[in-house]
């Protein structure tokens, strides 16, 4: 298989995203790394980014809510190389109304290879790399080679 690479910036772009039982603690862990934050470009769902700009006191570009396209918006800004990076607080023992959007958004998120924390520890790894403050390649798979190929086995 080939592969495109895309390069991230030092800054990165970051989306933060906390399901409703999940808000509290990444609200903490944001004020825990408001420094480091600082230093990047924040992203989010609707309520989370409301919430981290009024309690935190940085400035986050916000999208829709999740449950109203907010997860597809994020997911179609990682398509379009425009986010980095994602720590998504997903909420491990409730069903959402939009579980097929979150489905969507971390298939897109694996498919575009970028960093995603689910967790707070993996937040922090993740934090905490010294790839943080450099920039990086990701590797993205080469689609064109698939379309071709495909094309051929309809035209044919
Ligand atoms: P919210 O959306 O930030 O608007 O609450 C998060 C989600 O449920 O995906």
């Amino acid at each position: 298989m080939s592969y495109e690479k895309i390069k991230m910036d030092r800054q990165k772009r970051i989306a933060l995203i906390a399901h409703d039982n999940m808000k509290k603690e990444l609200i903490d862990w944001v004020k825990k790394n408001k420094e480091i934050l600082s230093k990047h470009f924040l992203f989010g769902t609707g309520t989370t980014a409301r919430i981290i700009a009024e309690t935190v006191n940085l400035p986050v570009r916000g999208f829709k809510s999740g449950p109203m396209g907010g997860d597809q918006q994020i997911g179609a800004r990682i398509v379009e190389g425009k986010i980095d990076m994602m720590i998504f607080f997903w909420d491990p023992l409730e069903a959402q109304p939009h579980d097929p959007d979150v489905k969507a958004l971390l298939r897109i998120a694996v498919l575009y290879d970028i960093p995603v924390a689910n967790n707070m520890s993996t937040a922090d790894f993740l934090l905490t790399s010294v790839l943080m403050g450099e920039e990086y390649e990701r590797h993205v798979v080469d689609y064109q080679d698939f379309i071709k190929k495909r094309m051929e086995h309809f035209l044919k």
